[in-house]
């Protein structure tokens, strides 16, 4: 029960006194709170961030790789505790939060030694020497879809560059971020280089992206809230990297025989309803050749009702509940009105799932009969609703595949790997996988258009926050 904020290495209390709910999705009962924070409280934590930075800046970067493989170690013993902590303010079911939502935030922080390895901290160029240095006092501001994960991503490599932080983390899903101040100040991370304030976007983030002394936000979440926090950004010249929303494309080529087609439609409806399809790299619009459409439905129906909603504690579930009643209410307007405007709902669509009267439960969903252009096709649903688009010829896939505006991710499926890569390679997006290549949590991350700049994840996740100088010899 984090009754207190983290802040120059202590616990105190937030100004104002006031609290925000923390509520069990898969109950709709709230179940803890923290602090919500304002103003003064983000200004304290960065003046602490601010006083530290010149310390932790100075130390060597093999110590401060060291101590986030430490916050890993720590991280991994408190791993029940954490899945637990996230299933109950999150919803995904409990095997997947364990593997994906806590281990994934282990393998970031314990990367990091390598991933400094990979970096010139320091080279000569004719008669300069070219040094790579912290970028400053970084606000990182994080959504609540992978929470730790999200943090992970900006606050290991922050703190290896030798910047210090000040994380806002989402008021939806704040617990896991308590667990990891704990751990930080157990594994010595010194005081004011690591602080965490809840509170509400408005209030907090936004106090956040505005200080002066702050030198870099860090930012992952919609697109609406990171165009406000580049503009709150761009008063004061600060450095923005913004990780956004996505509507990604699969595209599954016509050389594929019945199989691959069938094994590529059944692994899309997985790629799309992955944490009931919050996430924001999901596949959510299968691409396939006209010719094979009605197979396409046929078996991406077929396989989303194998989705059952049901209790994320169950080790059999796959599908849990959305994060809120605001995610399911957005999620069912949509439905409604891609109904309204003549889509076909395969399976599905807005009313409740049977027997779940409590939870923030949705039906998978397959839709097709609309066009590329349509809103249901367009924009980001952020629930498990998948869209199926017929194309005619490998040119108007990959037009169809870029014409959003965002370019986050893509799949690309075919029985030749080089016209797979031929084709990833016309596609707008800054991640592509190419029949379902495993995951890389080293690999570049991040956005074209309005998914966003900068990039998260390995060497180019740490240079984010590395700026350069130069000495004349
Ligand atoms: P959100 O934008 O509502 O909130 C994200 C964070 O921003 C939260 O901490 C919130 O409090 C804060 N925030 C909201 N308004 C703000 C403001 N005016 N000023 C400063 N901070 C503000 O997003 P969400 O609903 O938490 O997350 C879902 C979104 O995040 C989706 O659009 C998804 O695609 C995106 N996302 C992107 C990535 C990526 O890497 N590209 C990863 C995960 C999620």
């Amino acid at each position: 029960m984090p009754q207190r904020i983290y802040v120059d290495g202590e616990w105190v209390q937030a100004s104002g006194g006031a609290a925000i709910q923390v509520v069990n999705p898969a109950t709709e009962q709230p179940f803890d709170e923290v602090p919500r924070s304002g103003p003064k409280d983000v200004a304290r934590a960065v003046e602490a961030a601010a006083a530290a930075l010149p310390a932790w800046s100075a130390r060597p970067v093999t110590e401060r790789a060291g101590l986030c493989a430490a916050v890993a170690a720590a991280l991994g013993e408190r791993a029940d505790e954490l899945t637990e902590t996230i299933v109950n303010e999150l919803g995904m079911p409990i095997k997947l939060t364990r593997a994906i939502q806590v281990g994934s935030p282990i393998r970031t922080f314990m990367s990091m030694p390598e991933v400094a390895a990979g970096v010139a901290f320091e080279e000569e160029l004719g008669s300069s020497v070219v040094h790579r240095d912290p970028v400053g006092v970084v606000g990182a501001i994080t959504p609540w879809n992978y929470p730790l994960h999200q943090i992970a991503a900006k606050v290991a490599p922050a703190l290896t560059a030798g910047c210090t932080v000040v994380l806002k983390p989402s008021e939806v899903t704040p617990l896991d971020a308590f667990v990891l101040a704990e751990v930080m100040h157990e594994v010595g991370i010194p005081a004011g280089v690591f602080n965490v304030v809840s509170g509400t976007g408005p209030e907090a983030g936004e106090a956040l992206a505005a200080h002066p002394l702050v030198d870099m936000v860090s930012f992952t979440g919609s697109t609406r809230a990171g165009r406000r926090v580049a503009e709150l950004a761009a008063a004061g010249v600060k450095r923005t990297a913004l990780e956004l929303g996505g509507k990604s494309a699969n595209v599954l080529l016509d050389d594929l025989d019945d199989a691959a087609f069938e094994d590529a439609v059944r692994k899309g409806v997985a790629a799309c309803y992955l944490n009931s399809g919050q996430t924001c790299s999901a596949l959510t619009r299968l691409l396939v050749p006209r010719e094979r459409l009605q197979d396409a439905e046929r078996l991406a129906a077929d396989e989303a009702v194998t989705y059952t909603p049901g209790d994320p504690r169950d080790p059999a579930t796959r599908l849990g509940p959305l994060v809120s009643a605001v995610q399911r209410e957005r999620v069912r307007e949509h439905l409604r009105s891609a109904a309204e405007d003549g889509a076909t709902i395969l399976t599905g669509g807005p009313a409740a799932p049977d027997g779940l009267e409590r939870g923030y439960y949705v039906r998978p969903t397959v839709i097709t009969g609309v066009a590329p252009e349509s809103r249901i096709a367009q924009e980001e649903i952020f629930g498990p609703v998948l869209v199926i688009l017929p194309y005619d010829g490998e040119d108007e896939a990959v037009r169809i595949a870029n014409g959003t505006p965002y370019g986050l991710a893509a799949g690309v499926r075919a029985a030749d790997q080089d016209r797979a890569r031929r084709v990833a390679r016309r596609l707008r997006a800054g991640q592509i996988r190419i029949n379902d290549g495993a995951h890389n949590g080293l690999a570049p991350f991040g956005g074209f258009k309005q998914s966003g700049y900068g990039r998260e994840y390995g060497r180019f996740g740490l240079e984010e926050f590395l700026t350069t100088t130069s000495v004349q010899l």
